[in-house]
């Protein structure tokens, strides 16, 4: 059985490798993907958005042509994307939410909107990136009450938030490995002459430049030597592949609050 997919934000730089990901997924079959009101895109063809020809099925500009769809998969904007969440709460549907960069508040918005559908919240969609966020968590506990952990990201220049989704999330999985609470011993950048480092504090350094797709390390650093767990995007397929995988899995899932530790099954 297929699961019926719509894509939110389909013109976007994910939107686009999202269309692609949906036609070449077995599993999925795309009903069609959203665009702003005010979008050139409007009214345009999918498989042209996707770079790979005409496939005769045109963007929306309204979620309500969209309800064929079992599953949403929102790569938009906060404000879009929590508008989408209401959308999909009063019209019963399914959703992956790959938009990043939400406030404490609105995470605790997503989490309740897991009483009326089945939700996921992955800021990254990667497998890679997931199985990163398991190795951090043994490492914390081997020995990240001892060494000194700083976070490093680097991204595109069009990418609007900071740190990313995915750096915050790596601090947050070592933070509550190790019993620390991550809005008390984030530090984010640094300058000027500053106090020595504490031990319990964890650093974030962000890059932005260019056409990088997605750089995330954490340093695990210790006197005399020091862990460094790194993955490195290359292409946006990897993310896009992955939201398939989390709405395939979604498709089956009783209505709760999900993330892609859940749809991987490394829980
Ligand atoms: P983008 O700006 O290229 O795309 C966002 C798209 O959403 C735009 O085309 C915009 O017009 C569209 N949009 C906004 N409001 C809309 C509305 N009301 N209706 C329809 N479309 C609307 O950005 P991007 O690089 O594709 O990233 C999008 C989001 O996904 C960001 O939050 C980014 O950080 C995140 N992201 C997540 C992952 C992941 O693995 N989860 C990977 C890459 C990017």
């Amino acid at each position: 059985m297929k699961v019926k997919v719509a894509i939110l934000g389909c013109s976007g730089r994910m939107g686009r490798n999202l269309i692609q990901a949906a036609l070449e997924h077995e599993s999925v079959e795309l009903i069609g993907g959203s665009v702003r009101d005010s979008s050139p895109f409007a009214n345009f063809d999918l498989g042209e958005l996707a770079g790979i020809g005409a496939i005769g099925q045109k963007t929306s500009t309204e979620l309500d042509n969209l309800l064929d769809a079992d599953v949403f998969i929102d790569f938009t904007s906060i404000e879009t994307t929590l508008e989408n969440i209401k959308w999909c709460q009063s019209h019963n549907k399914a959703l992956v939410i790959g938009t990043t960069g939400f406030s404490d508040e609105q995470v605790n918005e997503i989490k309740s909107a897991g009483r009326d559908i089945p939700v996921i919240l992955a800021p990254n969609t990667s497998v890679g990136v997931n199985l990163m966020f398991k190795l951090l968590e043994i490492t914390s506990k081997a020995i990240g009450d001892y060494t000194d952990i700083e976070i490093f990201e680097a991204h595109h220049r069009f990418k609007k938030d900071a740190p990313s989704g995915t750096a915050v999330k790596m601090g947050q999985v070592i933070a509550d490995t190790l019993g620390r609470d991550l809005n008390k011993v984030a530090v984010y950048g640094r300058e000027g002459i500053t106090e020595e480092r504490s031990r319990e504090t964890i650093g974030f350094a962000t890059v932005r430049a260019g056409d990088i797709v997605g750089e995330h390390t954490a340093y695990f650093a210790d006197l005399g030597e020091r862990l460094e767990i790194t993955h490195k995007a290359s292409s946006r397929m990897t993310f896009a592949l992955g939201a398939m995988r989390a709405a395939f899995w979604l498709s089956e899932a009783d209505n709760g609050y999900y993330d892609m530790q859940d749809v991987l099954g490394l829980k």
